[in-house]
């Protein structure tokens, strides 16, 4: 068997794999890509048609590279983010094996390095960068069972309201997605229902500036993960028509019929939980925090941005918060379809490596786990808020290339040290 070997092999050619060959480049540390699909795969073939970035074109992107022919404050399509990292790749002359698959892990006995099967051979790695996404495996709660008799489809396979049967639609979870689709099939003319929990939502933009600048000039994109156990709340943005701050008191006046958590099902009639209007007022008052952070930073500051006093306009209370519908009759409500935009699940099962907690996720410290060579990139909270963002895997991956450095130092002592 002829075994192929790489002093760094990286998995994965998202943006989080671009990046890191991008730093390993600088670094001089010979590496290769391996993609099992396209560069940028996720945002071709498992993102709905009209999404658009969530933060703009000056920002959701790597240093060395602009949006070429895309206005700075505009938010590109999902193709064009595709093409960008196709483009970036191509720019840094990244290693990128792209149709090639792993398939296993695993660490060699008695010396250092992995053995990496792929559908394309073996590999022996010295290091090993898992940057195999954010949201590997879509999480469909077993609410519905498939003989309920309704379309049902998680957020990842959504594309377009035209592939969704006639009726009525129920889109469960109120994040990015959940909220913008359910916002986007509202607009094809679809009723919809859509089941809120708990999240935050800021403003698109306050007086002049994007919420993207305003997450960077108040230090939240630097936030330290939340403590274990603290619950963990979905943030609703969107970049779609220019964007727009996602309000769901809005959403109701416009014809959506609004729910809490969705909880259990009997056969016929869902439940919900009675939190909706806990829900929304929390994530009106996050909405509200950070106007007045953002004020207190202007004045601090003295800033010249102008003053917005519409952005504290709130929304009437809408009926289904007035009186919260807490068990819905599927077929009598008309509901045909069931879009669950509930999140994601990581899955490591190629991965053999002793380095999981009993949560299935990665032990590691800003991607350096506990296990000799093996890093992650990507994750959410990897290092800070902004660790599955464009912007800020490309910083993680920095530290992660200098990190190798460090250990390739160590490994070569012997070699030096006589010099
Ligand atoms: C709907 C949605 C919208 C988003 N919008 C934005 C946004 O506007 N701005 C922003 O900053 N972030 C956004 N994100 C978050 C994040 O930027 C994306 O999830 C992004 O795709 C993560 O990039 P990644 O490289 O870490 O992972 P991925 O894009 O998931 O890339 C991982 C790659 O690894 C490959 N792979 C997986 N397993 C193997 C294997 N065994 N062998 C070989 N290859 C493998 C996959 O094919 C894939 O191409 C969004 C996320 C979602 C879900």
């Amino acid at each position: 068997m002829s075994v192929e070997k790489i002093d760094t092999l990286v998995i994965g050619a998202g943006q989080a794999g671009v990046a890191m060959s991008e730093h390993l480049t600088i670094e001089g540390i010979p590496h290769i890509v391996l993609e099992r699909a396209r560069i940028a795969e996720r945002w071709r073939s498992e993102r709905w048609d009209g999404l658009v970035a969530n933060g703009p074109a000056w920002h959701d992107r790597f240093p060395g590279m602009a949006f070429e022919g895309v206005d700075p404050a505009a938010f590109p399509g999902k193709e064009r983010v595709a093409d960008y990292f196709e483009a970036y790749a191509k720019h840094i002359n990244a290693p990128i094996r792209c149709g090639v698959n792993v398939t296993l892990v695993r660490r060699i006995p008695h010396a250092g390095g992995f053995r990496v099967e792929t559908s394309d051979g073996v590999i022996d790695a010295d290091h090993v960068v898992a940057a195999t996404g954010p949201f590997q495996r879509p999480v469909l709660p077993a609410l519905v069972p498939e003989t309920a008799g309704v379309f049902q489809i998680h957020s990842s396979g959504y594309r377009n309201p035209d592939q969704l049967p006639e009726g009525a639609v129920l889109v469960v979870g109120a994040g990015s997605s959940g909220a913008q689709i359910a916002d986007e099939l509202q607009r094809a003319g679809r009723k919809v229902y859509l089941s809120v929990g708990p999240h935050g939502r800021p403003p698109r933009s306050y007086r002049g500036r994007d919420n993207v600048w305003w997450l960077g000039v108040l230090g939240k994109w630097n936030a330290a993960a939340p403590a274990p156990g603290t619950e963990h709340v979905t943030i609703a943005v969107s970049g779609a028509r220019g964007g727009e701050t996602i309000d769901f008191r809005r959403l109701a006046a416009e014809g959506m019929t609004l729910l809490g958590r969705s909880q259990s099902y009997d056969g016929e009639v869902l439940r919900f939980a009675d939190d909706l209007v806990a829900n929304v007022t929390r994530g009106d008052a996050n909405y509200l925090s950070v106007l007045d952070e953002a004020d207190a930073y202007v004045t601090r500051h003295g800033l010249d941005l102008p003053l917005e006093p519409d952005a504290r306009r709130v929304w009437p209370m809408p009926a289904s918060m007035e009186n919260p519908i807490t068990a819905l009759d599927l077929a009598e409500a008309g509901i045909t379809a069931i879009v669950w935009a509930t999140g994601y699940a990581v899955d490591y099962g190629w991965l053999q490596v002793d380095v999981f907690g009993a949560d299935g996720r990665p032990k590691h410290h800003c991607g350096v786990s506990n296990e000799p060579g093996l890093f992650f990139l990507g994750l959410p909270w990897l290092s800070r808020r902004g660790s599955a963002f464009i912007w800020g895997v490309w910083h993680d991956a920095k530290y992660i290339a200098d990190q190798i450095a460090i250990q390739r130092h160590y490994r070569d002592y012997h070699l030096t040290a006589s010099k």
